[in-house]
């Protein structure tokens, strides 16, 4: 990865800029010098809770027991609620209706980010994707606590949070992914803002989509870049999902445009051959996919992202960076900063870290080369409360792969897409995971587009129906 000078990023307007920004939550972000000694802190934290009297009431607050029901069993605290928190939750109940299960997260509602790209096109309205947390836990019988957390005291079992702090038996992080800026050559934590600003990559917060809906539909002409990172990202297909839906959008809206689709990989990464034949047939006057196109530097002022070979300007832009775990890990001092998405040390068939079988973590933050979907998430939760349950009756569950199913929306009106479903297994020579029982679908079609949505939905209905 190149490390070009930083300061082409910044404007002198950086300051008003970060300013303004404000609403934008910190964590977004991979720059956290202090995070590597939260886990210290924390612990002192807990300690600093008897004699605190000094501190402001705002403080002391945090430090207090959240307000909530006494637990009436073994409490388990699951941290982040996407689609591995909210299985995890319904499913504890399941296997054991006994435990008293807290869902952590600090969206006040759900919004999706799989059926996304088709929101962009129009083919769907934003009600499909958002979803209540209080229907999701009023109807599988567990608590949602809509706050944000702060840090852990894992010695004494507890979770801080903006609302005080909550005793746990069993917790289980699941809060997902960071863009990690630094990989793409911006380090400085105000340029990193800029650029997120700007041209948000649409992989971490929904307010990023609303702002590229509003690019794609408002774009008045001239070169789009789009960019697939590399590494682990978050859901294979849908960079390249998302560079056919916003070609189509471009084409019904009859706009000049090129979409310069700059992939950090040798090659499309999955889907190949309908990624390509797309690309060909239906957008050849649109999308430009250029292979093997490092990002090493991206520069505001004149609009130009570099790669190892060359400058490309644009109009405007989407950038995705790699990502990394969430920075929680950090916080929870749990996190391996030798690892590239600086993931915990967990047992890859039990989940939970090594060393603690009270702490778990599943979904995109997990450390197990597993596809970053939504599926995958939903059915390992369902394995991984299994296993908790088991746990505290002192058993144990066999290991089950968790399936990853995908669907990628390559034309619209009438939406058409293509789809993959694999399961994992373990390479005993290669010692590494890889695809098990893979049927990939690269004809798109109408019926993969009813298909998308009909999954979507029977999602849904799992994680918050009854
Ligand atoms: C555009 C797009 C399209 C996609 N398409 C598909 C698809 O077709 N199929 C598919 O299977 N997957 C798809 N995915 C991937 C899927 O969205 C993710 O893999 C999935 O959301 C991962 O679930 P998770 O629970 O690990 O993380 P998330 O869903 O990101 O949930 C993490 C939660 O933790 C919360 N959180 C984080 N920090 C804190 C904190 N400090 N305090 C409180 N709460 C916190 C966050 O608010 C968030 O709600 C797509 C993703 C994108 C972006």
């Amino acid at each position: 990865m190149g490390n070009k000078d930083n300061s082409r990023l910044t404007r002198r307007r950086f300051i008003k800029t970060a300013v303004a920004a404000g609403a934008i939550s910190s964590s977004t972000f991979t720059s956290r010098p202090d995070a590597a000694t939260n886990a210290g802190k924390n612990a002192a934290a807990s300690d600093a809770a008897t004699d605190n009297n000094a501190l402001p009431f705002s403080i002391r607050k945090l430090l207090n027991q959240a307000n909530l029901p006494k637990a009436a069993g073994a409490r388990v605290v699951i941290v982040g609620g996407g689609w591995s928190g909210l299985t995890m939750a319904k499913y504890l109940k399941l296997h054991n209706p006994a435990f008293d299960v807290v869902l952590i997260d600090k969206r006040p509602e759900f919004i999706s980010f799989p059926a996304s790209n088709s929101w962009l096109a129009d083919q769907i309205n934003l009600d499909f994707l958002t979803h209540s947390y209080i229907d999701a836990a009023k109807n599988h019988n567990y608590l949602f606590l809509n706050t944000t957390v702060l840090g852990f005291d894992r010695e004494a079992k507890k979770v801080f949070t903006n609302n005080g702090y909550i005793q746990y038996d069993y917790m289980v992080l699941a809060p997902g992914i960071e863009y990690d800026y630094s990989r793409i050559g911006i380090d400085d934590p105000v340029a990193q803002m800029q650029l997120y600003n700007d041209y948000p990559g649409g992989f971490v917060n929904s307010s990023e989509l609303i702002t590229i809906k509003r690019k794609l539909h408002t774009f008045k002409g001239g070169t789009f870049i789009l960019n697939v990172p590399n590494g682990r990202y978050r859901c294979t297909a849908a960079p390249y999902e998302r560079a056919c839906m916003a070609a189509a959008i471009f084409r019904k809206r009859k706009v000049k445009a090129k979409i310069l689709l700059l992939d950090m990989n040798a090659e499309i990464k999955i889907k190949k051959q309908g990624f390509e034949k797309a690309f060909a047939e239906l957008y050849g006057d649109y999308i430009n996919y250029m292979p093997s196109a490092e990002i090493s530097g991206v520069d505001l002022d004149e609009k130009t992202v570099s790669t190892d070979f060359d400058d490309y300007r644009f109009d405007d832009a989407i950038i995705y960076p790699p990502v990394r775990a969430s920075s929680l890990l950090e916080d929870a001092g749990i996190a391996n900063m030798k690892t590239a998405q600086k993931v915990a040390d967990t047992d890859p068939y039990k989940y939970h870290v090594i060393g603690d079988e009270h702490v778990y973590v599943t979904g995109d933050s997990r450390s197990q080369p597993f596809s970053k979907g939504g599926h995958t998430a939903n059915s390992e939760a369902q394995y991984v409360a299994e296993v908790i349950a088991a746990h505290a009756l002192g058993k144990e569950v066999r290991w089950r792969s968790p399936q990853t199913m995908c669907f990628s929306a390559v034309d619209i009106d009438p939406l058409e897409a293509m789809s993959i479903i694999t399961f994992y297994r373990f390479n005993e020579q290669k010692k590494e995971f890889e695809f098990d029982r893979t049927h990939m679908m690269e004809d798109w079609n109408t019926e993969g587009g009813q298909a998308s949505l009909a999954w979507a939905e029977g999602m849904y209905r799992d994680m918050f129906y009854k």
